[in-house]
């Protein structure tokens, strides 16, 4: 099977980790920190935080902000179930903006509508979640213009988009952000196995979530109530987790770094060679917008606007029979059982639900050789009858 996404693990790589495994500390040593340098002086941000994942971090991020009751949180529904899960874990409620189903990423007009509405009915969302979908950036000027008279920050969900770039600068300086978020799983653009960071320039966010990522405790004499027994004192300021990153994750992070651009060069190859072969057919890829470039986490195209679930389904059986590793990014959030508790209807958000009847995602990672590319091309033109 051709998967759809696959880490590259160099011997390079490998040394990293085994290094730090026989150093003397294994967790809270120096490569922790260094990783965090290494992602802001990459993507220009002040502070980074790591920990164990993204979705920790989404957390983090959500906490930093002081989400609780009766705060919302925005996101598109064409997303992984963590962008919008960490609000729900401050106790915060959530609700969706729809997609532009040409771009997989939430849509302009749509959020003007929403924020319209929900000003008049006094339901204006704490922060909106964007999600910069395969790796390819939102129109960010456009929607911080769109939010501007209503003072709304946003968080970038950039699981995807590590490595991108949008008017020129790499995603995660946070130009038009509170914080952006990434991921390091393997099936994204650099990894650590598990892992993610959260990026920001305000030196309050920073210290927040690095408090909240390791139970709330500090040893800044600075931040503690009142004065310090000695030096083996430290306080509890919030109810805080363990989110904390190893040393040997954060080694992988680090080694994984200095291929990061090659990584994405390398997808952006693949995309183009994708792209020019789809020219001629009715497969129409996802593209990014202009003055941006995308990290191509995932290969996105839209099968023909009148496609039917039935009919994908059968391509994608098709696909799959053939050893190709296609798969569906994403099932929308609203329409999972825990939200449609939650009240939210199933058939909302129609640029979603067409989104999500034509897409599919091609394999698409650093190793996939051409004859590899050109098996994935030929099912697919052969499964649509082309
Ligand atoms: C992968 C992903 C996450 C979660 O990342 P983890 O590091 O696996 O926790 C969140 N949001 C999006 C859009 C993702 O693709």
């Amino acid at each position: 099977m051709i998967p759809y996404g696959k880490q590259d693990i160099s011997d390079e790589d490998v040394e990293a980790v085994v290094s730090a495994l026989r150093s003397e500390l294994i967790t809270q040593g120096d490569l922790v920190p260094a990783f965090e340098r290494g992602l802001c002086e990459y993507t220009g941000a002040a502070h980074a935080v790591v920990a164990n994942s993204a979705t920790s971090c989404l957390h983090l991020a959500c906490l930093a902000m002081g989400f609780g009751p009766g705060d919302i949180l925005w996101c598109s529904p064409i997303t992984f179930v963590a962008s919008t899960n960490c609000a729900l874990y401050c106790g915060a409620d959530v609700d969706f903006v729809d997609v532009d189903p040409l771009t997989a990423n939430i849509d302009a007009g749509a959020l003007t509508e929403k924020l319209r509405l929900a000003k008049a009915a006094r339901r204006l969302p704490r922060a909106l979640m964007v999600v910069h979908m395969a790796g390819s950036p939102c129109d960010l000027e456009q929607i911080s213009a769109i939010l501007a008279p209503y003072n709304i920050p946003i968080i970038e969900d950039a699981s995807h988009a590590v490595g991108a770039r949008y008017q020129n600068e790499p995603v995660g300086g946070c130009r038009y952000s509170a914080i952006t978020v990434f991921s390091f799983h393997p099936v994204k653009i650099i990894t650590t196995a598990e892992g993610g960071a959260a990026l920001t320039n305000d030196p309050v966010l920073a210290r927040e979530m690095a408090l909240y990522r390791s139970h709330g405790i500090t040893r800044d004499e600075a931040m503690m109530a009142g004065p310090s027994d000695g030096t083996w004192y430290y306080q509890q300021l919030r109810l805080g987790f363990n989110y904390r990153m190893t040393e040997l994750h954060a080694a992988l992070g680090i080694s994984q770094m200095k291929r990061l651009d090659t990584f994405v060069d390398r997808r952006n190859a693949l995309a183009k060679r994708y792209d020019d072969r789809f020219a001629a057919t009715a497969i129409t890829p996802v593209r990014p917008v202009p003055s941006s470039k995308s990290a191509y986490h995932l290969y996105l195209v839209l099968l023909n606007e009148e496609i039917s679930m039935t009919e994908k389904r059968r391509v994608f059986d098709a696909m799959r029979d053939q050893g190709i590793g296609v798969n569906i990014h994403y099932i929308p959030v609203h329409t999972q059982p825990w939200y449609r508790d939650l009240g939210f209807d199933e058939y909302e958000y129609p640029g979603a639900l067409s989104y999500y009847r034509r897409t599919l995602s091609l394999p698409m990672f650093p190793g996939l050789d051409s004859q590899q590319q050109d098996a994935v091309i030929d099912a697919l033109v052969t499964s649509l009858g082309e």
